[in-house]
């Protein structure tokens, strides 16, 4: 299997985000990709998920939770951190690495809510990769409308008493702690009976289904949870009770933002890829990309990962200042995913037979890119959210 960036992309806008710091910390990540990862995506794509020490080797290094502060086992530094270490899993066309979940959004609603015990408890466990950790949000009955969730968690003297299904869980096979979006109420306003409740992986009655067979993205860990009469200790709960919709809402600009780098790094990584293959492949007795539709087809994709690569970095300034609007955040995700969409397709296109064949990066891309328009809110639910504030 043909794997790996080729980098740099040929005459990209140059970026001001970065300094030599985040640059230094870009090449460990890259040697952790071409060295761990890259030579074992074939395996993790035949056993449906990546080795489980793979996440303890990525917490050695530092990889894991790196914005979360230093008391808690992080590196106490800035999202930019989070943007190289996505950047260049996208770069090295990965899609079984859930790292970015368990860091970027499970990390945040521990620090952002936790207590003090369950931010000792499960932080710096988590930056080592001891715990693998989920969000447990989606059900078979409800993924978009989140308030209709059925999963419940009733209070037993000092206990909650969960029981329900949750489906789509990435890291769900892996994981030593799900944060579980459960009800606890019933209030008429379906948002007040939302909680998030940490669920420990070897409580009785909570069990795992097989990896689920998914069209792409195949060494991504994904599968189903069952909680069947679950026990937990009402320390478990996350910040208040009734609050769960309310803290689910708090990190979602970055949690589009998460889809939108992987979409603009992923369709770099594609172009990249085809430019290079439109120079080698020949036909009629020239290279492709002599022709001048693969050159005009390529200057129009760059055109538009340009524009694209602007307004992300653009966001990715105004959320470092904590001034990214949910609606900037939903356009940067429902865009960029619909470009790496097209980018892909289009440079597919360009590569002939080969193109279908998974052996070549495009054709892995291909599919695996498709899952970005559906999760963190589909590009539906992200022009309903654009809409509202017009
Ligand atoms: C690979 C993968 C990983 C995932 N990982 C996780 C995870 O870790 N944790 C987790 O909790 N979930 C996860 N999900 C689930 C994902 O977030 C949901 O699939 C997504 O939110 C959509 O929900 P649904 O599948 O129920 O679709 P539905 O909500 O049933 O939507 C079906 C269609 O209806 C449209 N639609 C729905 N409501 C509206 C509306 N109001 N207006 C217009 N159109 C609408 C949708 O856009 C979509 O086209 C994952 C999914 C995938 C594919």
């Amino acid at each position: 299997m043909q794997s790996g960036a080729i980098r740099p992309i040929p005459n990209m806008l140059p970026r001001k985000l970065f300094t030599s710091d985040h640059e230094a910390f870009r090449e460990t990540v890259r040697k952790f990709y071409e060295k761990e990862v890259v030579p074992n995506i074939e395996k993790y794509e035949q056993q449906q998920h990546v080795d489980r020490d793979l996440w303890n080797k990525a917490g050695e290094l530092g990889l894991l939770c790196t914005t979360m502060p230093e008391e808690y086992g992080g590196s106490g530094v800035d999202r930019l951190y989070s943007m190289i270490l996505i950047e260049e899993q996208a770069y090295a066309m990965d899609s079984s690495t859930g790292f970015s979940l368990h860091s970027d959004i499970v990390a945040n609603y521990i620090n952002n809510f936790g207590n003090d015990a369950q931010k000792q408890q499960w932080l710096p466990k988590m930056a080592t990769g001891e715990a693998v950790t989920a969000i447990a949000m989606t059900e078979p009955g409800t993924g978009s409308d989140l308030q209709a969730v059925r999963t419940t968690a009733v209070l037993d003297g000092d206990e909650y008493v969960i029981n329900g299904s949750k489906i789509f869980i990435t890291n769900g096979y892996l994981c030593d702690m799900a944060i579980v979006v459960c009800k606890t109420g019933n209030n008429e306003k379906g948002s007040a009976n939302l909680s998030l409740i940490i669920v420990e992986a070897d409580r009785a009655g909570f069990s795992k289904g097989k990896p689920l067979n998914k069209i792409g993205m195949k060494g991504q860990d994904t599968c189903e949870l069952f909680f069947d009469d679950v026990r937990v200790p009402k320390a478990n709960l996350l910040g208040m009770e009734g609050m769960g919709f309310m803290m689910l809402m708090k990190e979602l600009a970055w949690e589009r933002m998460l889809v939108a780098i992987i979409c603009q790094a992923g369709a770099e990584a594609a172009f990249a890829h085809t430019v290079q293959y439109t120079k080698d492949r020949k036909a009629f007795g020239k290279a492709i990309g002599t022709f001048q539709n693969t050159r005009f087809k390529l200057a129009e994709l760059r055109t538009e990962i340009d524009f694209c690569r602007t307004y992300l970095d653009r966001c990715m300034e105004l959320q470092l200042e904590e001034n990214l609007g949910v609606d900037a955040a939903a356009a940067a995700k429902y865009k960029i995913s619909d470009m790496f969409s097209k980018v892909v397709d289009e440079c597919l296109q360009l590569h002939g037979g080969y193109g279908y064949m998974l052996e070549y990066p495009i054709a892995r891309a291909y599919i695996d890119n498709r899952a970005n328009r559906i999760y963190a809110g589909t590009n539906e639910i992200m022009k309903e959210l654009i809409s509202r504030t017009l």
